[in-house]
């Protein structure tokens, strides 16, 4: 009897009705299920909090790591992720095969192979308690920064994104009082640890045509003067490319 009617009931179901409940669930997921705590003796939190502190260089003042967060990112951000890499490794098979000089340099290859992917480090805020005491949910307060970029992965902005080699460089693009100046909205530090698909590195924004500006992002400027690099600093132009893979919430 009962095998019968639940298969009258899955016949009848409205298929709108199935993909509803389906998108409810992921949508569910990626956000009350967002991050898991990495425990102590698991090999993930030690490879995330080596490559967090080796850009540190007084290891008398090594930042103070509270938890290391392991991102759920969606099978939505997770497409939109692999989408842009195929886009770039397409590309870059293309320019070299226009370019036909047949001098393809360990970049171009680099684009070809994974869209020249990187591992890079963004340094944001937040608000609540993320990932304390087993939450694994985002919240939604408007300036919750973290919670944001998960949920949504982060916003196009005109003069790039921001990412760093080193933590300790993404963390010193974020003023250094920010945690007194918004105690009152209990400001904390995370860092974002990223895959970012890098594919062409452009490196003069000078000379860059901005139609057509033949790299996926860039070098960053260097604050010692116009027309210096920052080899540290990577600007990315597309949110697709930047995919967060864990948070470490710290405090110096
Ligand atoms: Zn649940
Ligand atoms: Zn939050």
């Amino acid at each position: 009897m009962t095998r019968t009617s639940s298969g009258l009931a899955r016949v009848n179901a409205d298929p709108s009705q199935v993909f509803q409940k389906q998108s409810l669930l992921e949508q569910h997921q990626s956000v009350k299920h967002a991050v898991s705590e990495l425990r102590d003796g698991d090999s993930g939190k030690n490879i995330v909090w080596i490559i967090f502190n080796t850009g540190w260089t007084d290891k008398n003042k090594l930042p103070k790591i509270h938890r290391i967060l392991k991102i759920h990112n969606s099978q939505k951000i997770l497409a939109k992720f692999e989408d842009f890499r195929e886009a770039v490794k397409s590309k870059a098979t293309r320019d070299i095969a226009r370019a036909a000089s047949g001098a393809t340099t360990r970049r171009d290859e680099r684009c070809i192979v994974d869209g020249n992917e990187l591992l890079r480090f963004h340094c944001t805020t937040f608000l609540c308690n993320l990932g304390q005491h087993g939450n694994s949910a985002l919240c939604s307060q408007v300036y919750c920064s973290a919670c944001g970029i998960i949920r949504s992965g982060f916003s196009p902005k005109l003069d790039g994104i921001s990412t760093f080699a080193t933590s300790w460089r993404a963390h010193e693009a974020i003023p250094n009082d920010v945690e007194a100046e918004f105690a009152f909205m209990n400001v904390k530090r995370a860092m974002l640890v990223c895959r970012v698909v890098a594919g062409r590195v452009g490196c003069d924004p000078m000379v860059a045509d901005k139609e057509d500006p033949g790299f996926d992002s860039l070098v960053g400027r260097s604050s010692a003067g116009m027309g210096k690099m920052d080899d540290d600093e990577l600007l990315v132009f597309n949110p697709r490319a930047v995919l967060p893979c864990f948070v470490i919430v710290y405090s110096v």
